[in-house]
């Protein structure tokens, strides 16, 4: 029993033995003899092509990957390769999740002070210097030098071999390039293996490594100074020494050789920018050019659609939608043109269809379109509205240009049927509307159009007439405005116009105070005709500043010839408010008319109306201040017949308010107008301004305006408007008689 019990004991023993031996057996054999033991490597991973991360295996790979990796599992160790998260290498060092770091030139020590011990040299990697634009570097040991922060290790080492470079540390590629750009550092130093891979981004082009390599250094792992960093250091240069020289460099040129570089958005936009931007603009282009022709087509398109909607096929005249359009075009570019809208009809024109056929009835139809578009001119229309109806606007020419139309377009379609040998004549009716100043302002084609209807209509319920008007006044009017504007020139010349003269009194002492010039037409056609017509239709022609010119240079030669005579006489002469525009420089016109006439100022007054005051105050406001300036006397004329407003009174520069009676006293209760006058009439002697009434018409109305202050006057009472040569004979003792006269009456 007991020598059992020592066998066992003696069994224990052996094993307990064998398990000692073979622990420490494969201790001594190194990692291999229980499977590869896995070490973390913390390496930087922005230097391509010695440490980076392959996008597509997501592990870090590089030439100093590669180079360690076949050192240790030369040394029996298996790597899982990490991206360093410090910033140095030294911070990197105090890590304990690091069994090796890389890339050391040669020991240092870390952050916190802790020795490192580093492996065999793997391989030497040369550095390289980097310039802008080939720049050339004399002396290395001047220049001020960029580099990698993560490259602190081998920034001490260079300045140890070049103490007065001076080095700057950035975070990056684009920090290090910034500052070499804005003159910051001269050169950028980094491993030549990675320059190989940057200087592939394009818009780095301008940068280019020397030739000359200024050092290479040593590239080898390292780790804590540790009895298992020794251990694994150890094991590692084993690794190395058997690591053989065809290997190494066939990692390297694998690297080198390949082409790295990835181009990202923008470097596509630097190296192929010009490219891009002629394709964009090319591509703009066509969009542009082909939205403008479809445009240019729906216009086409558009315009088609118009002209058909605009026209009558048939005729060629216009629809009413077209005839409507044109006519307020015309009416818009042409304001100062009188025109006519007519409605015209055939009569019987059912009749003449059923006699000789539709086809017949629409060539009558087209040649009498034919044959008015024939006279007509661009700003005139035409247009068929159904049927046989035609519509025509026309510039209203008068009479004349009626019958001359009746000649080259109803007679011609009167004997449309005969001329072909048929028996038929066609009557065509006609209303004629003529447009009123109002048609002008607001157009309304469709009322026009209603109106020459109406008027169309009374035609042929007569059956003597072939044309009546709607507004016939209105067309008297026009005629006589047109005789007016016409004849105007020979007038002036022929003597049809004259110059006379109202005298004005003072109605206290009897005295003639001064006449007013007006003119007189006796017309060759219409016979006396009078300002208050034709003043307003040459203003509206834009003709009376002619008339007023001849009036004004009448009236100085009179007043030259009286005074030649010994007699100094004041005329009042009356300037259109049209005559006074921006332009026209009335004043200089007056004055040199004096020089021409040896007159002084105060012989001439100017009578300029209340209402233009209040239409165009301004340039005629300064028109009246340069008059008065000149010397003469500027009146105020009908005042109390338009808008008079009391402060128009005080900004007004004027000499003399000539208050118009007649407008005064005409409407309402006579009782109120008189006390209006009176109250008037002190206003304006209170301000200083001078006064005379006009339209004084007879006695009990001069003593009214004499008793409240008024004493100077004008009107048919005293004396109406009389020819040169009967105002000469017209003598202060005439009129003191006839006043004398009156007060016994
Ligand atoms: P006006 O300047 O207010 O001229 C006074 C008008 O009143 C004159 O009319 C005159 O004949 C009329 N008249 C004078 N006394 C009486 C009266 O007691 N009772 C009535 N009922 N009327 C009286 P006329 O000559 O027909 O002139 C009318 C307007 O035509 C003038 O009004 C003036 O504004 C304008 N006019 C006349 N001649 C010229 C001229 O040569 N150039 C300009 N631009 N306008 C003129
Ligand atoms: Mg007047
Ligand atoms: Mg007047």
């Amino acid at each position: 029993m007991k020598a059992k019990r020592n066998f066992n004991l003696i069994r224990a023993l052996i094993l307990s033995l064998f398990v000692v031996l073979c622990f420490s057996f494969m201790s001594f054999a190194g990692p291999e003899a229980g499977g590869k033991e896995i070490l973390t490597v913390c390496v930087p991973v922005d230097r391509c092509p010695v440490f980076y991360l392959d996008d597509s295996k997501e592990e870090i790979i590089g030439i100093g990957a590669d180079l360690l990796r076949e050192a240790a599992d030369n040394a029996g160790y298996e790597l899982n390769f990490v991206a360093m998260k410090e910033e140095t290498l030294k911070d990197a060092l105090d890590n304990e999740e690091y069994d090796i770091l890389m890339p050391f030139g040669s020991a240092i020590k870390s952050a916190s002070g802790q020795s490192s011990i580093v492996s065999d040299n793997l391989m030497q990697t040369p550095f390289t210097i980097v310039t802008e634009n080939n720049r050339n570097l004399s002396d290395l040991n001047k220049l001020k030098v960029g580099m990698f922060r993560s490259l602190g290790g081998v920034a001490e080492t260079v300045k140890g071999m070049y103490p007065d470079m001076e080095i700057s540390l950035y975070d990056d590629m684009d920090d290090c390039v910034k500052a070499l750009r804005s003159g910051d550092v001269d050169a950028l130093l980094h491993n030549s293996y990675v320059w190989s891979f940057i200087l592939q981004k394009p818009s780095y082009e301008d940068l280019s490594p020397q030739t000359s390599t200024i050092f290479s250094m040593d590239f080898r792992a390292g780790t804590r100074d540790t009895d298992r960093g020794r251990d694994i250091i150890e094991h590692l240069n084993r690794g190395i020494s058997d690591l053989p020289d065809t290997v190494s460099q066939g990692i390297v040129l694998d690297y080198t050789s390949r082409n790295l570089y990835k181009y990202n958005f923008f470097d596509y936009i630097h190296k192929y920018g010009a490219v891009i931007l002629l394709g964009v603009l090319l591509f703009i282009a066509i969009i542009i050019i082909s939205q403008q022709r479809y445009t240019a087509v729906k216009l086409q398109q558009e315009q088609k659609m118009r002209e058909l909607l605009d026209h009558d096929s048939l005729t060629g005249a216009l629809s009413i939608n077209g005839f409507r359009k044109k006519v307020v075009e015309i009416l818009r570019d042409n304001p100062d043109t009188k025109y006519f809208l007519s409605y015209n009809n055939i009569r019987d024109f059912k009749y003449i269809n059923d006699r000789y056929g539709k086809e017949a009835g629409d060539e009558l139809l087209s040649f009498w379109v034919k044959k008015s578009m024939e006279v007509m001119g661009d700003d005139e229309a035409i247009g068929r509205i159904e049927g046989d109806h035609v519509v025509v606007f026309r510039h209203a020419g008068g009479n004349k240009q009626l019958k001359q139309d009746e000649n080259d377009v109803i007679n011609q379609v009167r004997d449309f049927f005969i001329s072909r040998n048929k028996d038929n004549k066609i009557r065509i009716c006609s209303g004629i509307y003529v447009l009123t100043p109002e048609d002008y302002r607001n157009p309304d084609v469709d009322h026009m159009v209603d109106y020459a209807r109406v008027a169309e209509k009374k035609v042929k319920e007569n059956l003597k007439e072939s044309y009546g008007f709607y507004n016939p006044d209105q067309w008297e009017r026009g005629m006589r405005s047109a005789d007016i504007i016409e004849n105007l020139p020979i007038a002036i010349g022929s003597g049809e116009i004259q110059v006379w003269y109202q005298p004005q009194v003072n109605f206290e002492t009897g005295s003639i105070t001064g006449a007013e010039a007006l003119c007189r037409w006796k017309h060759s056609k219409l016979g006396w005709i009078s300002p208050g017509e034709f003043i307003p239709v040459l203003e509206e022609a834009g003709l009376v500043y002619d008339l007023d010119c001849f009036v004004w240079e009448k009236v100085c030669q009179d007043l030259q010839r009286w005074n030649d005579q010994g007699i100094h006489r004041t005329v009042s002469v009356n300037v259109s408010r049209n005559d006074i525009k921006e332009q026209a420089d009335i004043p200089n016109h007056f004055k040199e008319l004096i020089t021409t006439y040896r007159l002084t100022p105060d012989q001439l007054h100017i009578e300029i109306t209340e209402t233009a005051y209040t239409e165009n105050s301004s340039y005629i406001i300064d028109a009246s201040r340069r008059l008065r300036e000149y010397g003469f006397e500027v009146e105020m004329d009908d005042f109390g017949s338009g808008y008079s407003s009391l402060r128009m009174l005080k900004e007004i520069p004027v000499d003399r308010i000539k208050l118009d009676f007649r407008f005064l006293t005409a409407n309402g209760d006579p009782e109120k107008g008189r006390i209006i006058v009176s109250y008037m009439i002190r206003m304006v002697n209170d301000l200083g301004l001078k006064l005379i009434s006009e339209g004084v018409e007879d006695i009990i109305q001069a003593r009214f305006l004499q008793e409240n202050g008024c004493s100077d006057m004008q009107g048919f009472y005293f004396c109406k408007p009389l020819p040169v040569e009967e105002f000469e004979k017209f003598s202060e003792e005439s009129i003191k008689e006839f006043l004398i006269k009156a007060v016994r009456s």
